[in-house]
């Protein structure tokens, strides 16, 4: 399992922070040379030079991903600084809770624009040098990405369409020798439901859940590495993920109450 990464370019989004963060951190431990994008400048800034104090090779770019030319000069620096691109981690990410009913639509337009279209920008422009490479393009979707979850309309469609992009783009590049893997983690502890948008477009700003009976950030990145390695199409992570995946393919009508039961159970749940 380990220097899974050794030697090899890999581009991540959402790198300022939770999972995007860790893998950054632990691939460059592993001798990646890290190309880390995010909006948050200073926060990018002070990890590359962390990565870089203990002997790591870093860079980054600050983009917001729904930013086309923005995603290319992320892409854009990653060639210049490193020659070429072996993986892009497509990890920037938002997500949300409030009832469809409720819900603004701009919220869902904002979700597709940073989880979906953040994904094929970067991919539009990092892909003839993964496929130069033989690498790998990873998503990171999420378990609501496998199965619908309430509250979460935007998010798991969101997630849904990568899916479908990237899948399609595995097809289409079946016989280039291009990876492509969609991921999907449970709930890990991160900064994503205190950023999450609520039915007005605000920002949470607290989270519903126990963040500390999650997946670490690091444990996310260490599996992710190991699916890489493997070259899967489809990384599930802990009992949540494989279990969606397993149930939802024979009992998918008990999926939807066990989903809503659970979901329900959150504080102030919107669900009734
Ligand atoms: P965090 O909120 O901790 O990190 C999100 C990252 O995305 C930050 O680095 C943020 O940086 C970046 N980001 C957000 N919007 C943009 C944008 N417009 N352009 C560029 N970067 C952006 O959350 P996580 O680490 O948990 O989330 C990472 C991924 O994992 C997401 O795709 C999320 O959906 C997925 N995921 C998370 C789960 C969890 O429970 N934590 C479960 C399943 C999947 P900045 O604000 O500096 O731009």
């Amino acid at each position: 399992m380990k220097n899974t990464l050794r030697n090899k370019t890999v581009v991540i989004t959402g790198a300022s922070s939770g999972i995007g963060e860790a893998m950054a951190r632990t691939y460059a431990a592993q001798g990646a040379r890290v190309v880390l994008g995010a909006r948050s400048a200073e926060k990018l800034e002070q990890l590359t030079a962390a990565i870089r104090a203990t002997g790591g090779q870093a860079a980054w770019c600050a983009v917001d991903v729904t930013d086309a030319a923005q995603c290319k000069a992320l892409i854009d620096t990653a060639v210049q600084t490193f020659g070429g691109i072996d993986v892009l981690i497509c990890n920037a990410g938002i997500s949300m809770r409030a009832l469809f009913d409720d819900v603004d639509l701009a919220v869902l337009h904002r979700l597709m624009d940073v989880n979906f279209w953040g994904t094929v920008n970067c991919c539009k422009y990092a892909l003839p040098y993964v496929q130069a490479s033989h690498g790998s393009i990873v998503g990171i979707s999420s378990v609501a990405g496998l199965h619908g979850l309430p509250g979460r309309t935007g998010y798991s469609a969101s997630k849904y369409a990568m899916t479908g992009f990237l899948e399609t783009l595995r097809i289409e590049n079946l016989k280039k020798g291009l990876h492509v893997m969609v991921a999907c983690p449970g709930f890990t502890a991160s900064n994503v439901r205190f950023a999450a948008l609520t039915a007005d477009g605000s920002q949470q700003g607290e989270t519903p859940r126990n963040e500390e009976k999650m997946m670490t950030p690091e444990e996310v990145a260490g599996i992710v590495a190991c699916g890489i390695r493997r070259r899967k199409r489809l990384c599930l992570m802990e009992i949540e993920g494989r279990a969606t995946h397993f149930v939802k393919k024979f009992a998918p009508a008990f999926l939807d109450r066990m989903f809503y039961w659970v979901m329900s159970k959150e504080p102030d749940s919107p669900l009734k």
